[in-house]
């Protein structure tokens, strides 16, 4: 191995979280430098594929500090870290005021507070993946240009395999380069990995029996990598068992243009969903990320389809607060939708127990006309609680009648390494591990719980970036005079 290579802070992974941390870092005085496993200047990861919609807990993030904490505790179901909640919500509009000095330009999309900061230009209201020179991939190319012009490496093709420890504080990296082991030592480590979703052994571990049935919708660039590093030194992991995601037409796996986008959340939440035995499973009010879990869950995660009508597939199925909406994007995609005048009709297209189908439909539509879909088993939410968004569930009357096949989609775990509020990594005995620092999707503790409450990935990567940043210079700074000193 040859000689270490040197910095002060040393960042594993170029998404959001790992980029804001070390531009961050410069502009603070520091000399970061950014291993990143992608090979070339297209690497793929979360950050790049993101719709760009800037939100906390699905507000605005300019709104006040206290009603954004207010939603994290509503949509986590209060189990989101207080004092983290807390500290990364009064960030809001200070991580807007920081974005725009990097360049990026918002605009609006639809009509509800997710999307009244979503980076220009927006992913075209097409279905598939279209990242390129969307408001994101620019942000990211942006940031690596600023720091290239300061002068700070982001080293591509570097996969980080090993945290080097000494006297108990995390000193640096070891890290696999073009078949060769390369070490590079800092002051502190960030790892900014970007969670775990593409290791199918720690999803069968964490959140599903199949991760095979679960779609990846997302870049496959989280290995858990930082994770599992951490872990080795005694780190903490919290709310493992959650992810964010939505529920995707059961043909995503084969046709590219089923996934990112159009989600299956507007039809989903309006209808009902059945497995295969033609009976309701979950409760379709509590949102896209509550579905898509439970369908993970299941021994079989892509066993479903949801059961709609005309009045749905000409109302929400066109919503477009998440464009590119269902309907007419699913026909461009030619998505199989069965479709037939008659419910015993559908019930044979879609292979499901026809009996059972009817008597599955007749019980909700009776209780969605009666007002008390509550009482069902499971019950459909009408409250607005744990998940803000709950809409209200139609009765499934209008022909023709649709059935369409559903899978999970896992954009990001929300689990991962716990911190304190300045990112600091948290041993399993409650103290920090000096010197190691866990942002964006790599850590948690913010998200999840009963209702699978978001934060929000792309505010979560770069308050996080900011605020380990941040801790290191004053860590840095306290240090100094010690150092003169001695
Ligand atoms: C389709 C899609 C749409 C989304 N839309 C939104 C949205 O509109 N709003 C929102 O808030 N969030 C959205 N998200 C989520 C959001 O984009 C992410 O949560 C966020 O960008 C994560 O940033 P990150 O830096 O933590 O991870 P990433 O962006 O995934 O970056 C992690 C980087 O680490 C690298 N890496 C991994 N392991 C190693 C290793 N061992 N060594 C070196 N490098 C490594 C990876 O290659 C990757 O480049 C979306 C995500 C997807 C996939």
């Amino acid at each position: 191995m040859n000689a270490a290579r040197e910095a002060d802070i040393i960042i594993i992974g170029a998404g959001f979280g790992g980029l804001s941390a070390a531009a961050r870092a410069v502009e603070l005085g520091l000399k970061p430098l950014v291993l990143e496993k992608g090979g070339d200047s297209d690497y793929p990861c979360n950050s790049r594929y993101s719709g760009g919609f800037v939100h906390i807990a699905l507000e605005d993030p300019t709104d006040p500090p206290e009603k954004l904490n207010q939603a994290v505790t509503t949509l986590t179901g209060g189990t989101a870290d207080a004092a983290v909640a807390k500290a990364f919500t009064e960030d809001g509009k200070k991580v807007i005021d920081w974005l725009r000095g990097h360049g990026v330009q918002f605009i609006r999309v639809g009509h509800r507070p997710t999307g009244h900061h979503v980076m220009a230009p927006p992913r075209p209201a097409q279905p598939g993946l279209q990242w390129k020179g969307r408001g994101p991939d620019r942000l990211l190319r942006n940031l690596a240009q600023w720091l290239s012009d300061r002068g700070c490496e982001i080293i591509l093709g570097t996969r980080a395999s090993e945290l080097k420890v000494e006297n108990g504080h995390c000193v640096g990296v070891i890290a696999e380069q073009g078949g060769a082991t390369v070490e590079f030592r800092g002051k502190a480590v960030i790892i900014a990995d970007g969670g775990f979703q593409a290791n199918p052994d720690l999803l069968k571990k964490y959140i599903c029996a199949r991760p095979d049935r679960l779609h990846q919708r997302n870049a496959r660039s989280g290995t858990g990598d930082g994770l599992m590093m951490a872990e080795k030194l005694g780190a903490r992991l919290v709310g493992m068992d959650c992810f964010y995601g939505h529920p995707l037409h059961g043909e995503a796996f084969t046709n590219d243009l089923l996934w990112p986008y159009p989600q299956m959340d507007s039809i989903a939440v309006s209808g009902l969903i059945v497995d295969s035995t033609g009976r309701r499973y979950v409760d379709e009010g509590m949102g896209g990320t509550y579905i898509a879990n439970m369908m993970a869950r299941r021994p079989d995660p892509s066993d479903s389809f949801v059961i709609f009508d005309e009045t749905i597939w000409t109302g929400p199925a066109g919503d477009l607060s998440a464009p590119p909406a269902p309907n007419p994007s699913l026909k461009t995609a030619k998505a199989t939708m069965h479709s037939a005048r008659t419910i015993p009709e559908l019930a044979k297209l879609a292979g499901l127990p026809a009996e059972t189908l009817a008597r599955t439909i007749a019980e909700f539509n009776a209780a969605v006309a009666a007002g008390t879909p509550e009482n069902l088993d499971p019950p459909r939410s009408l409250k607005k609680g744990q998940h803000v968004q709950v809409k209200k569930p139609y009765v499934i009357e209008k022909a023709p009648f649709y059935a369409m096949p559903m899978c999970p989609g896992i954009t990001y775990t929300m689990g991962g390494l716990a911190t304190d509020i300045d990112t600091r990594v948290l041993h399993n005995s409650g103290a920090i591990i000096p010197g190691l620092f866990a942002v964006g999707s790599a850590s948690g503790g913010l998200e999840g719980g009963p209702g699978f409450g978001y934060f929000g990935g792309v505010s979560k990567a770069v308050i996080s970036g900011l605020r380990a940043a941040e801790c290191i210079a004053r860590e840095n700074q306290a240090a100094a005079p010690a150092r003169r000193a001695g």
